[in-house]
């Protein structure tokens, strides 16, 4: 078991949920984060973390997110772990999106 970054996850990039991961598990793509399965010791810390619920256990996942499991073990792969949160969708707040 795992838990798994979905799709509500994209443009996010609010990132606390980084911050309570007792293992940086999480690591950073372009358009949003991803849980390396390997590291992943299901402590559940981060699933109160996240605002628009994008994680969850891969057991728990309906049907519609199922792909999520294996875009989260290739993804991880590739793109480097995101240590410490960046603040509020990864810039400023004042800023204009
Ligand atoms: S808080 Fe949730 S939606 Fe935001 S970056 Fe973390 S996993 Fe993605
Ligand atoms: S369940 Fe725990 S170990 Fe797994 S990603 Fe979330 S905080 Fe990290």
């Amino acid at each position: 078991m795992a838990y798994v970054v979905t799709d509500e996850c994209i443009g996010c990039k609010y990132t606390d949920c980084v911050d309570v991961c007792p293992v940086s598990c999480f690591h950073e793509g372009p358009e949003m984060l991803y849980i390396n399965p390997e590291e992943c010791i299901d402590c559940n810390a981060c699933v109160a973390e996240c605002p628009p619920e994008a994680i969850w256990a891969d057991v728990d996942l309906p049907e519609d997110k199922l792909q999520w499991i294996e875009i989260n073990g290739e993804m991880s792969a590739k793109y480097p772990v995101l240590h410490e949160s960046r603040g509020p969708h990864g810039q400023p707040s004042s800023q204009p999106s």
